[in-house]
Parts: structure tokens; C-alpha cells; sequence
């Protein structure tokens, strides 16, 4: 784990309080707070705060004066009812802050989900720790031949050795020069803020990140789908299980309709109705394109031997 025992110890000591309050808290979660849940070789994600439960969605949803004006398995049908329905609004009166480690190339694409408040690590004030993503020898995958933006097999034999020895190589090349360009020993030392061009793309940054859950669940749905790459996967993994411990009825709404359900178009709803009438339907009779066809097919068909 990449935490100090200074670290650690500040970690602990926020575990150790607890405060009363007439909010709203959930037990699943609040196990969770403040710990640091590793993911990759040296990142984490912990949760540093959260607001609302369940019932803050379907309170909201009723705009009612206390906790609800229903039962509590009512209260599991309207959340999926909302969800179901793209009724998004209460799922936003929930929010969780989360203090993530992560590599600088999975940084640039999570930042891509805009809807969410970040503050980052500076590397212009401060000095980056030498810490750096090696990919471990499963994961170090050649080039996928049948989707540009995918890996295929995992590399073997000397290329994957000579591939890991470059990456460790370049990166402690690269840090090694950092720290000699900033050092003020017998020079004046260079900026921190232009030092750091010189480091590669897998060194570890770190941001807090807060976000409401239909924002979250909008990048859960993108980045723990299979077709994300594995490197920011596994930290939408990791939420996803923070998530389903904090909001179990929200997520497991969100899990059946977003995760694990599909999206039909006009034509996909025509032809399951087609094929449901006894019809053979091919890709030409379908008026889908090639592409289109074989992701339909890949939803209908799912689980075929
Ligand atoms: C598998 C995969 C491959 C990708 N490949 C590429 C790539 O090759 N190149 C690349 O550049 N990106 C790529 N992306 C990033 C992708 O295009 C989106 O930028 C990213 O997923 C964030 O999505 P978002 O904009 O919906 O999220 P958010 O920024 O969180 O926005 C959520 C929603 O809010 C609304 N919204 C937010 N800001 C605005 C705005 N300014 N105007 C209007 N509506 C707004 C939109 O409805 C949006 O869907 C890829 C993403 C995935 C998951």
C-alpha cells in the first residue's frame, strides 16, 4: 500500500472520531470513510465525506417534511421507478467526496466527466513522490487487432520483459532527472512547475473528487463498462462497491437498468419483435449497419453457448 505510516497514522486518527448528528448516515458507508482502498500498484480511493441516503432520494422525489411519507418498500419501488423513468434530479441530492490516487494518463480521462467538483495535488507547489504505474505482467497486453482503442492477449517472453524494463527504466530516468533539476544543492534549481514536463504520463497524481450520484452513476455507467479501459475500470469497480454499501436500493437500480441493461434503438425494438413473431431476421433484413448488428446481436444472443 502506498501510504505512510505518518499517513496511516493521520487516517487513523480521523476513524477514531465520531460526531452526533440528526443527518442522515448510513452504517455501509461510514465503514468505508477515510479508508484508503487500494487499486493499481500505488493508487487508492477513500472516502472523506457523503450526503443523503436512499431516502434523501425518494424524500426529494415526494418533497416531503421528514423522512418519508411512505414505507421503506415503497420507497425501494420509487427509486426504480425514477430510474427506470431517467427522473434524474433526486438521485442529486445524494453526494460523496473521495480523495483519489491515480496515475497522470487515467487522471486525463476521468477529468473528462465534467460534472464534478476536483481540487488537485500541485506539482507546481509541491515535489511528486517517485511513484509510478507498472502495469503487472497480465496486464501488459499487445495491441487488440479487431478494436483500435482495446488490448489483446497479454505480451510473453522477451518482449514483455524488455517492455517492463523500459517502463521502469524511462520512468526512474525521468525522476531521477526531476529531482536533479529542482535540487537547490550548489545551483539554483529549476521551477517545480516547469520540472515536472519532463515526467511520463504513469506517475501518480492525486485530487479530491466530489460529485452527486446521478453525475456518479453517469461515470460509473461509462467507466466500469467493459469497454473502458482497464486501468480507470478498476477504480469504477471499486466505487461501484462504495456505492451499492452506501445506497444499496439506488444502486441496485442503477446496476439493473444502467449497468446490466441495454438500449435499444427503433429498428433494434422492431426486430426483437420480428424475431419474436417466429421471423428469421439476418443483418440485411434488419436495416442495421455491420457494427450495429453485431452489438444487437450481442445483447439478444448474450449467454448463448
Ligand atoms: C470508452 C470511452 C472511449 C472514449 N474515447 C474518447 C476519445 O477517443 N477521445 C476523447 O476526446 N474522448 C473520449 N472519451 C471521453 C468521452 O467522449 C466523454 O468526454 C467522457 O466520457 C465524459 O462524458 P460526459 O461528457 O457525458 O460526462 P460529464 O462531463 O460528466 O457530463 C455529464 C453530462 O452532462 C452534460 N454536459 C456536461 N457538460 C456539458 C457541456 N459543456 N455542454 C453540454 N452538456 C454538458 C452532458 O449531457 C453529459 O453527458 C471516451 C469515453 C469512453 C467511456
Amino acid at each position: 500500500m502506498p501510504l505512510t505510516p505518518a499517513q496511516q497514522a493521520e487516517i487513523d486518527a480521523q476513524r477514531a472520531r465520531s460526531n452526533e448528528t440528526r443527518r442522515a448516515t448510513v452504517p455501509g458507508i461510514e465503514s468505508h470513510l477515510y479508508t484508503a482502498h487500494p487499486v493499481l500498484d500505488h493508487g487508492f480511493i477513500r472516502v472523506i465525506d457523503y450526503m443523503g441516503d436512499d431516502s434523501a432520494i425518494t424524500q426529494a422525489a415526494r418533497v416531503s417534511y421528514g423522512r418519508g411519507t411512505k414505507a421503506v418498500s415503497n420507497d425501494e419501488g420509487l427509486i426504480r421507478y425514477l430510474m427506470r423513468h431517467w427522473h434524474s434530479t433526486p438521485f442529486e441530492m445524494c453526494e460523496i467526496k473521495l480523495h483519489v490516487k491515480l496515475p497522470v494518463f487515467v487522471a486525463r480521462q476521468w477529468i473528462r466527466h465534467r460534472t464534478a467538483n476536483v481540487n488537485e495535488y500541485s506539482a507546481r507547489y509541491s515535489i511528486l513522490d517517485r511513484e509510478f504505474y507498472i502495469p503487472a505482467p497480465d496486464d501488459l497486453a499487445a495491441q487488440s487487432v479487431v478494436n483500435n482503442q482495446g488490448r489483446g492477449e497479454a505480451l510473453t517472453g522477451d518482449e514483455a520483459q524488455r517492455v517492463l524494463d523500459w517502463l521502469r527504466d524511462d520512468s526512474t530516468r525521468a525522476y531521477d532527472h526531476y529531482e536533479a533539476m529542482i535540487s537547490q544543492d550548489g545551483q539554483q534549481g529549476l521551477a517545480r512547475e516547469l520540472a515536472r514536463m519532463n515526467l511520463p504520463a504513469n506517475i501518480y497524481t492525486q485530487w479530491y473528487w466530489k460529485v452527486d450520484l446521478h453525475n456518479l452513476f453517469h461515470f460509473l455507467r461509462l467507466r466500469a463498462d467493459a469497454h473502458a479501459q482497464m486501468e480507470i475500470r478498476v477504480y469504477a469497480e471499486t466505487l461501484c462497491q462504495i456505492v451499492k454499501d452506501w445506497v444499496p436500493f439506488a444502486y441496485s437500480a442503477f446496476e439493473d437498468y444502467r449497468l446490466g441493461g441495454a438500449q435499444l434503438s427503433a429498428r433494434g425494438v422492431d426486430c426483437v419483435r420480428r424475431m419474436l413473431a417466429g421471423q428469421e431476421v439476418t443483418q440485411e433484413t434488419s436495416g442495421m449497419s455491420k457494427g450495429e448488428w453485431r452489438e444487437f446481436m450481442d445483447v439478444v444472443r448474450a449467454g448463448e453457448a
